[in-house]
């Protein structure tokens, strides 16, 4: 069957259409600047071995983006299917499912109904992945569609992970407790690293390092996700491009007194100015920029950025081990974590020698490819894997839709 599987944000549209018996992308592609001046529709229709298309025209809103979608993929020079007849079902990428979604779901009027209860939660985020849902409703009617939540893998965790240190009132009135995020990457990783190790995935012992500009970490035990360093919204954690991760909440009010700032003004900062934008004094938030920094060894941003940023990744490895009473592997995926052999150097050479990991470094440079780059007969092994969230919508999709 093939799956439109469709990311829906406040002003653009990632898809890919994916076939889903043979596991490979048909077409892919991205509808940037809705609702603003300059939309363009990027299409790449991999199957046809199509180059890259770029279609300039005004997208008022995001059905007219679904349309054009919709059109590319039907087109006669660069379409992938003859008639929207070939798209069995669509696969929508859902930020938050609060408590009420474990996994992912056919999409019913109760379940719009109940993703929206949780847009409080993800204010930026849900309402755009609804304009979504209802975009391909309009266009597709009677195509059946799947939610997949970025939260659904983490609500395994035990309460003694999830319960902030905060009056307990706070929990029950609002739902405040850790949640976490990117779970489609974190539960594609972790099933990928056990067939990788040749551990049974019920039996493994698996943390899911996903670096990329947002960043998290999870410790997946018996193939459930008992812990994840994201929260109640994806602020809390690691270092990250922009985000700030955990932090004193003291802080907040102190900088609000120091410089008059409103709570609003503070959680911008801390949202989009921190993290290794902040700490490199406003120098870039691509890490990419902080490793050339660092190579040329520039102390000031290079070192600063890249060891605080690889101290906090240690630091929530330990904690992982120490929550699961141990690791099989250790895996490395999204933008930095996939691309960055001098992350992973600093964070295996500086903090994991003792458990007797070894890199191997002509294998550690590798790109693009599902790897175990350590050497060590004993012990954790460590991985790199490439992370692929549409195939596992897809995935999801197509066995709930059959
Ligand atoms: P993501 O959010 O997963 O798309 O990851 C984006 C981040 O990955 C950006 O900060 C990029 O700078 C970073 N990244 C991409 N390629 C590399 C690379 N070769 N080395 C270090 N970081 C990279």
């Amino acid at each position: 069957m093939n799956v439109l599987v469709i990311n829906c944000g406040s002003s653009s549209l990632k898809f890919q259409l994916i076939d889903s018996a043979g596991e490979k992308v048909i077409a892919k592609g991205i509808c940037e600047r809705i609702g603003i001046e300059g939309s363009r529709l990027v299409y790449t229709p991999v199957a046809i071995g199509g180059s890259k298309t770029i279609i300039e025209e005004a997208m008022p809103d995001h059905t007219k983006a679904v349309q054009m979608v919709l059109d590319a993929l039907c087109d006669s020079k660069i379409g992938v299917v003859k008639s929207l007849e070939e798209i069995g079902a669509v696969g929508h990428r859902l930020v938050h499912g609060g408590e009420k979604f474990a996994a992912s779901t056919l999409i019913t009027e109760e379940v719009i109904e109940a993703i929206k209860e949780c847009n409080e939660l993800a204010p930026l985020h849900n309402p755009a992945n609804l304009i979504g849902i209802d975009a391909c409703q309009k266009l597709m009617p009677g195509v059946p569609m799947v939610g997949v939540f970025d939260t659904a893998f983490h609500q395994s965790m035990p309460e003694k992970a999830y319960l902030y240190g905060i009056p307990y009132e706070y929990y029950k009135k609002y739902k405040i407790r850790r949640y976490g995020f990117h779970g489609t990457s974190h539960n594609y990783v972790s099933h990928k690293a056990s067939e990788m190790i040749g551990k049974p995935y019920e039996e493994s012992k698996i943390i899911v390092c996903h670096l990329g500009n947002g960043a998290s970490i999870s410790a997946v035990r018996n193939g459930k996700c008992v812990d994840t360093s994201m929260g109640l919204t994806p602020l809390e954690g690691l270092i990250m491009g922009t985000r700030c991760g955990d932090m004193d909440p003291a802080i907040i009010e102190f900088i609000a007194h120091k410089e008059g700032k409103s709570i609003d003004e503070i959680m911008e900062i801390l949202n989009k100015k921190s993290g290794v934008l902040g700490i490199s004094d406003g120098f870039s938030s691509d890490f990419r920029d902080i490793e050339d920094a660092y190579l040329e060894e520039d102390d000031v941003v290079g070192k600063r950025c890249l060891e605080a940023f690889s101290y906090r990744v240690a630091k929530y490895i330990g904690a992982y081990m120490v929550a699961m009473d141990g690791v099989d592997a250790i895996c490395f995926t999204a933008g930095v974590g996939e691309n960055s052999p001098i992350i992973r150097n600093i964070i295996c050479d500086n903090y994991l020698q003792f458990l007797g990991i070894e890199l191997d470094q002509e294998l550690n440079n590798k790109r693009g490819q599902d790897l175990i780059i350590s050497t060590n007969e004993k012990g954790p092994k460590i991985l790199v894997i490439p992370t692929d969230e549409e195939l596992m919508i897809a995935r999801d999709t197509s066995a709930l839709v059959k």
